[in-house]
């Protein structure tokens, strides 16, 4: 066959094939041109999933008669002007709308300020339509019809309704996120309704809008983010590590207000969070980044969801640090829902309690019970500053400086110091006792079950797990004592040569100095090879080989080398579960309330190692109102 030129429909259904995924690709796009109008009301009507119609109606400033051919029209765009390296518009590549017409019947109707009627042009499988007048008020409604008519092979692949309305309500909500002064509404032929009324672009207003998507509790189940390095701002919200998903799903990420799906994003948070949560739980956020449009790529793939930094080591160390850092910040602090949902089972009367059916269970909390169930402690709020006893004190550093010594031991000082360290009060008899009460977690009262020590505050009830408690002291301090020295290595018997690609070889080389601080003795080892001579020694027997490449990947991916840290951290974690005080020791009262002291003064201690509450509190009007003497 002779070489020939592509048709110019055959050309725009090779772009849709990219661009145009599935209904959901077509609702962004045309979202995205909405937002990009200065709509302040956008909504989308849909039925059969999408795949039947969608339909976008925006009050933006329209386009002119005389433009609607070119709208339609391949690389045609009013938005890019001459740098591709300064994009500040959601779209700029100029192929939606012609993509989307060469697999649809489209249509779009406008109208701009200046004039006095509307008009509408229509394209049907990439032949256009002679444009017609129309009526309709200022803004511009697009309307997509039988979407991939005109290309059967691919709407074979197309999920079944149900999973396509939810994957455009998900992509809705995901815009409507960075668009908080915007009015979005949501109808579908099912029941995926979506309305969310505009707040405004303060710091609430925004927060407003992200409760609007991920529930009401989220506001107080999280805590701000902001954070700024070298021109790059991060702002945001996370979720407390009490409050988690089972999948990363509630995680929104967005770079200069557009949405992205960002490996480098969620690995950052992954590892920000490594520490606080279990291997299968994943925090809900929601993170703006914005920095110089020159400085990150948008335009990587048609869909534009994914970017590129140029300095990628940089966005990772700063959500990595800001998050770490708010985690601190915010101290000891349990997941609201923790005590309003046993708020719930205590409550006599209440659905849960009365018909222990499955039908209601847990619908029994009102909006009253939660936020009177908080138990927030905020050491930036809060008048009580935590008490000043330290776990790292005295027992623990004597040991954990001594030189050169193993890991084993420093574990067991770790548990040595910990409940051991004595609080010179004795609850209930003295003036300290008196000052124990307004401490965070109050005055220890009683041990019960052998595990759970019943403390109380001037207007609150407090449960500690003691065993959680403690796991996390320890963890807390066996990190500290990791990081603030060099990592214990050993040296192999024979140096592992492990043969690599040129370029991940000189990457390893160029990390040795920071991976030989935890451990990893490594050198290069002539061309496209590293020999290691020394690996750190907690990790024991390990899979060298396995080691060194995913370093490699990662530090090729991200410029960082985390893995090794998160690797030795979680070591530390598990040596803490099981150097910790076992739930079924007797404590004394002053070993109770020094271990209530340190949790004050240990950042991260509002939860256990794997994410769990350490501690639980009951507010004394929540009580009351139990005994119905309220
Ligand atoms: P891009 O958004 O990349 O420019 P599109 O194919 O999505 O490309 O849209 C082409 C052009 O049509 C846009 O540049 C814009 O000028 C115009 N346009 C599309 N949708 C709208 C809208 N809802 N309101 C105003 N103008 C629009
Ligand atoms: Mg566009």
């Amino acid at each position: 066959m002779p070489i020939r030129q592509l048709s110019e429909t055959m050309i725009n259904q090779i772009a849709a094939g990219e661009v145009i995924e599935r209904p959901a690709s077509v609702v962004k796009e045309l979202v995205e041109n909405a937002l990009d109008a200065g709509a302040s009301k956008v909504e989308v009507v849909t039925s059969g999933g999408g795949l039947n119609l969608i339909r976008v109606t925006d009050d933006g400033f329209g386009i002119p008669e005389r433009e609607l051919a070119l709208a339609i029209a391949r690389h045609c765009t009013s938005k890019l002007t001459e740098d591709i390296n300064d994009i500040r518009s959601l779209g700029f590549r100029g192929e939606a709308l012609p993509s989307i017409g060469s697999v649809s019947r489209l249509s779009i109707r406008s109208r701009t300020a200046s004039s006095d009627s509307a008009a509408e042009i229509g394209i049907e499988g990439g032949r256009v339509l002679p444009i017609k007048p129309a009526a309709a008020n200022r803004g511009t409604t697009v309307e997509v019809r039988d979407l991939f008519f005109a290309t059967p092979a691919r709407l074979k692949f197309m999920k079944g309704e149900r999973a396509e309305s939810s994957a455009i309500s998900d992509i809705v909500k995901r815009i409507a996120i960075a668009f908080p002064t915007v009015r979005f509404t949501l109808a579908g032929s099912d029941r995926t309704t979506l309305e969310l009324p505009a707040t405004d672009d303060s710091a609430d207003g925004s927060l407003r809008r992200v409760a609007q998507v991920m529930g009401a509790d989220f506001p107080d189940n999280s805590i701000a983010i902001d954070a700024m390095r070298e021109g790059v701002h991060l702002t945001g919200h996370v979720s407390i590590p009490s409050f988690t998903r089972a999948n990363a799903l509630q995680q929104y990420a967005y770079v200069n207000g557009r949405p992205v799906r960002d490996k480098l994003i969620a690995g950052a948070i992954r590892g920000a969070f490594a520490d606080v949560l279990p291997r299968d739980r994943h925090a809900v956020t929601v993170l703006f980044l914005s920095l110089d449009p020159a400085i990150v790529d948008v335009n990587v793939h048609p869909a534009k969801a994914d970017v590129r930094f140029r300095d990628p080591g940089l966005v990772r160390g700063l959500i990595v640090g800001a998050i770490r850092q708010a985690l601190a910040d915010a101290g000891i602090r349990s997941a609201t829902t923790g005590a309003a949902g046993m708020m719930a089972a205590f409550r006599p009367g209440s659905p849960s309690y009365a018909h222990p059916g499955p039908a209601n269970g847990h619908r029994s909390y009102d909006a009253a019970y939660r936020a009177s169930g908080a138990a927030g402690f905020d050491p930036v709020r809060s008048p009580q500053r935590p008490l000043d006893i330290q776990f790292d004190s005295p027992g623990f550093e004597r040991t954990g400086a001594r030189q050169g010594s193993g890991f084993g031991e420093n574990e067991q000082a770790a548990f040595d110091a910990g409940p051991l360290a004595s609080a010179d009060a004795r609850p209930g008899q003295s003036e300290a006792a008196e000052t124990l009460l307004g401490a965070v977690l109050g005055a220890a009262r009683a041990q019960v079950h052998e595990n759970y020590i019943v403390a109380q505050t001037r207007d609150s009830l407090i449960i500690v797990d003691q065993h959680a408690a403690h796991e996390r002291l320890v963890y807390e301090a066996l990190k500290n004592a990791l990081h603030a020295r060099p990592v214990p290595s050993q040296m192999l018997l024979l140096p592992e040569i492990i043969d690599l690609p040129e370029e991940d070889a000189e990457r390893l080389a160029v990390h040795s100095e920071t991976l030989a601080r935890f451990g990893l003795g490594i050198e290069r080892f002539g061309p496209g090879a590293v020999a290691v001579r020394e690996t750190p020694s907690m990790l024991g027997e390990t899979n060298v080989q396995q080691l060194v490449r995913d370093l490699a990947d990662e530090i090729a991916d991200n410029d960082t080398v985390e893995t090794l840290k998160e690797r030795l951290d979680k070591i530390a974690a598990t040596m803490a579960c099981h150097g910790s005080v076992r739930s079924g020791r007797l404590l004394k009262a002053e070993e109770m309330n020094a271990l209530l002291r340190q949790m004050e003064a240990t950042p991260g201690s509002g939860t256990c190692n794997h994410g769990r509450p350490t501690y639980i509190e009951l507010k004394l009007a929540d009580i009351e109102r139990l005994f119905g003497r309220r």
